[in-house]
């Protein structure tokens, strides 16, 4: 089944130049343990279309269907569960809380779901385990590097399961190998938990290596063939 769908989408920012649409009319769909890269230029809209596809802004035209769920339809509070249960987040700023340990920062999207702190704990270890962290557990993020905080970050995404990752630009702030490194991890964990994944990059090298690759230009989104990457 379908992961994620959005049907007839656009987007027009009320301050926007001349209330001109990002774009309009977009369809797209996201298939169980898919992997998507979005090219385009800045400003193409590229992070305002994962805003949309994860709940996180709504659009001014169309809909997006998440696990099967309207999310126009949703309550605040319910789109907030269906984004913390369905869905995980990575971005080009690892966005962990200073304060807290790596345990902790993972665990935090378990606690929000009512999961008890000790499966929350051993859930969070885990994961931190498989992204190659278990000896960090008690770092904070400052006393991580930046490999190690985006790692993090991607457990922290994946730690509730969620049938989809939504990336923007999750690899855009790291060096060439400790990129590589990340999106190797990215790419093991969607094979092994069966995760879609929807990556939003500058990258066509690391675009290439997923299942399809699509450009948003001028406010259409074209699926481009391999050659093109
Ligand atoms: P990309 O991620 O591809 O660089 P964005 O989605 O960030 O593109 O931006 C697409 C367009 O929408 C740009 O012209 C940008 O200036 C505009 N835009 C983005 N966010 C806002 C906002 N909150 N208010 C007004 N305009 C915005
Ligand atoms: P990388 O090659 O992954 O970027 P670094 O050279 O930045 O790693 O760091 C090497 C190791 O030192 C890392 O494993 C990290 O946990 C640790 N480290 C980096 N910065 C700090 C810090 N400010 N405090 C404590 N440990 C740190």
């Amino acid at each position: 089944g379908e992961v994620i769908r959005a049907a007839g989408l656009g987007k027009t920012y009320a301050e926007g130049d001349l209330r001109t649409p990002v774009f309009d009319g977009l369809d797209l769909e996201v298939h169980a343990g898919e992997t998507v890269a979005i090219l385009g230029a800045s400003g193409a809209g590229k992070s305002t279309l994962l805003h949309l596809l994860g709940g996180l802004d709504m659009p001014s035209a169309g809909e997006v269907f998440v696990a099967g769920q309207k999310m126009s339809a949703l309550s605040d509070a319910a789109r907030g569960t269906l984004r913390n249960g369905a869905l995980g987040f990575v971005y080009q700023f690892h966005h962990l809380l200073p304060e807290f340990t790596a345990l902790e920062n993972v665990m935090l999207p378990v606690l929000l779901n009512g999961t008890s702190v000790p499966e929350a704990s051993t859930r969070a270890q885990a994961l931190l385990e498989s992204v190659g962290l278990g000896h960090r557990l008690r770092h904070k993020p400052g006393e991580l590097s930046g490999g190690e905080r985006q790692r993090a970050a991607v457990a922290r995404a994946l730690v509730n399961r969620p049938a989809c990752v939504l990336g923007d630009e999750p690899t855009g702030n790291l060096d060439e190998k400790t990129a590589g490194t990340v999106f190797d991890l990215m790419l093991a964990l969607n094979r092994e938990h069966h995760t879609a994944l929807v990556l939003v990059t500058h990258d066509r090298r690391l675009a290439r290596r997923l299942d399809r690759v699509l450009e948003l230009h001028e406010g259409k989104l074209r699926q481009l063939q391999p050659d093109e990457v």
